[in-house]
């Protein structure tokens, strides 16, 4: 039987795959509490990494190491930076960058990984197509785009580096974790998509609004990726 796992970093973002395990277990490791069970036929472990990418990076490396699983699925909230995208709207991660990791003055452009020599970290393109496809027919109330994810070790709340997210990066969204399990993954050779709901607009509103947004948010990306568990 195949074994995914899954990576959000709150309790809020994984909840709900909690809730839906069977035969449910609980195995602490790197003071994360990760969760195993069955969904859909599948072994799932869930794993509350915590927030940031260092917690996401541990995380992520035990769900290789310890559960041997055969692919990652990034589920949670994202800040939306691309002006197209409503509250709730869904991104499936095509590539993903760590937008704060700057060793400019040595040449290299911001974001880049020197000696690991990349910048943008591609997911796997048959997981975002099969994200995409099931996401347009699954997601009723709000929309599914393809882009980039930007990572970094910080909340974005201010119009200043939204701007510089959405114009010199080119990114969607924008949040704490996933760039640092793409890496993991890459590193790993392991296949992986990320799916990240907007609660917030990474603006002068965001705090406000994702306290409003996260919950549906949160929702919403949990709700594809158990349509996706049926096809993977
Ligand atoms: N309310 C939380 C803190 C949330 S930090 C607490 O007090 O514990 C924001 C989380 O949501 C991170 O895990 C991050 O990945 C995501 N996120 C949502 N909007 C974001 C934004 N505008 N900038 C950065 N991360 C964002």
């Amino acid at each position: 039987m195949k074994t995914i796992g899954i990576i959000g970093a709150m309790d809020e973002e994984i909840t709900f795959f909690k809730n839906h395990l069977n035969n449910l277990k609980t195995i602490k490791k790197a003071r994360k509490n990760f969760y195993s069970g069955k969904m859909k036929g599948k072994n799932i472990i869930v794993v509350e990494s915590g927030i940031g990418k260092v917690n996401a990076a541990v995380s992520c490396q035990v769900l290789i190491d310890l559960f041997n699983v055969e692919s990652v699925l990034g589920c949670g909230v994202a800040g939306g930076i691309h002006p197209d995208l409503e509250f709730g709207d869904i991104v499936i991660s095509k590539d993903l960058i760590q937008y704060d990791i700057d060793v400019t003055c040595f040449g290299y452009e911001l974001g880049f990984i020197p000696r690991l020599k990349i910048k943008e970290i591609e997911a796997d393109t048959g997981l975002v197509k099969l994200a995409k496809s099931i996401g347009d027919r699954e997601i009723k109330d709000n929309r599914v785009f393809v882009g980039r994810i930007l990572t970094g070790d910080r909340f974005v709340s201010d119009p200043k580096t939204l701007e510089k997210l959405r114009e010199d990066f080119k990114g969607w969204c924008v949040e704490m974790e996933s760039a640092a399990i793409a890496q993991t993954c890459f590193l790993n050779n392991i296949p992986f998509v990320i799916i990240r709901s907007i609660s917030d607009k990474a603006d002068s509103c965001a705090s406000l609004d994702y306290k409003k947004f996260a919950e549906k948010a949160a929702e919403n990306s949990f709700t594809l990726i158990s349509k996706m568990l049926d096809y993977i």
